[in-house]
């Protein structure tokens, strides 16, 4: 059986396909036309976030029975045209929740102690220490808005820090809840009793702007913002009034609305924001997790 790779995956995702007796041809994001030649005879296809899978690729490829995404998002392939042809389609969602944990809690300690800041004027030959004081994260409340996989393991390292732990989700996990030390509340209570807000969310019409002007207004003036979990979950023309006004202390984002951000947008020129460039899942492990867990399912998948 022949498996195409259609974008750059870990090695240990090749050692798992060639180790299952699988053919792997390997060509790096194929636009239609290249991809339309190379799937007539393949029988599973494997793709990041790259290369698209219309439907005029699967109708090109009738020995298909897979398609795996190393990743979450299943935007790129046409979900209908492969349901219709019965073709299944497995991604690896949980790959980089611990990576995406890791950058929020990166996001949170270089807002508290503001290093990006002091970085920037170290570099600029100036001695910022009078304007680099900062907070402990310990002892502080936690609202995760959104207790899912990533909101979980946040959970989990905000406990082991010593922080209190509120939850917000329409789908209360009680039994995951206790193990991060953490109390289901309301919206509205989170944002209010939160020292640090982090959302999890996935982006829906009923998360789109959910942190809004009137929301924001609901923080401590000393709080903290984080967001890695898509960038319209929050409306960035409040936020900059609220990072510029002092209704919000400051903010560490890893996703907005426009990416990538533009290079003059209000939020570059702001002191008590830390933006990172949508590097949530780049890590080491987590693209070796999403290459292995989307191989060894499509393995599982064309051996019955
Ligand atoms: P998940 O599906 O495991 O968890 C999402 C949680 O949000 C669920 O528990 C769900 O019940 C809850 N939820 C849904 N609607 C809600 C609402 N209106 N209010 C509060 N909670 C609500 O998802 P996950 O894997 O934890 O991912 C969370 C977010 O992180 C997603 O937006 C995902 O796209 C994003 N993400 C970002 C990066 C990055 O690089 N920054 C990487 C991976 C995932």
């Amino acid at each position: 059986m022949k498996v195409l790779v259609a974008a750059p995956l870990h090695e240990k995702a090749f050692e798992v396909l060639r180790g299952a007796g699988l053919e792997v041809v390997y060509s790096e994001y194929p636009d239609e036309e290249k991809l339309v030649e190379l799937v007539g005879d393949v029988d599973a296809l494997i793709v990041r976030s790259k290369p698209k899978v219309t439907a005029r690729v699967i109708e090109a490829a009738p020995r298909l029975r897979v398609i795996g995404r190393a990743g979450v998002g299943l935007d790129n392939i046409d979900l209908d045209a492969a349901k219709k042809r019965g073709i299944e389609v497995v991604n690896s969602p949980g790959a980089s929740s611990r990576s995406v944990a890791e950058l929020v809690l990166a996001l949170m300690f270089n807002v508290a102690r503001k290093v990006a800041f002091a970085d920037r004027k170290m570099r600029e030959g100036i001695w910022a220490k009078k304007q680099c004081m900062g907070i402990e994260l310990e002892g502080k409340t936690v609202g995760i808005v959104g207790f899912g996989r990533i909101g979980y393991q946040v959970g989990k390292i905000a406990k082991a820090l010593g922080m209190k732990v509120l939850l917000y989700d329409p789908y209360p996990n009680e039994e995951r809840a206790k193990e991060v030390g953490g109390r289901f509340v309301d919206l509205d209570t989170l944002l209010r009793e939160s020292d640090v807000v982090t959302l999890h969310v996935p982006l829906l019409d009923s998360t789109y702007h959910l942190i809004n002007e009137e929301r924001l207004r609901l923080m401590k003036n000393t709080a903290i913002l984080i967001n890695a979990s898509r960038g319209p979950v929050v409306d960035t023309e409040a936020l900059v009034k609220a990072l510029k006004e002092g209704w919000i202390a400051g903010a560490g984002l890893d996703v907005y609305e426009e990416e990538p951000l533009p290079k003059d947008h209000p939020l570059t020129k702001l002191d008590n924001v830390v933006l990172t460039p949508h590097i949530g899942a780049s890590t080491v492990e987590a693209q070796m997790r999403a290459g292995v867990e989307v191989a060894e399912k499509v393995v599982k998948v064309l051996k019955g």
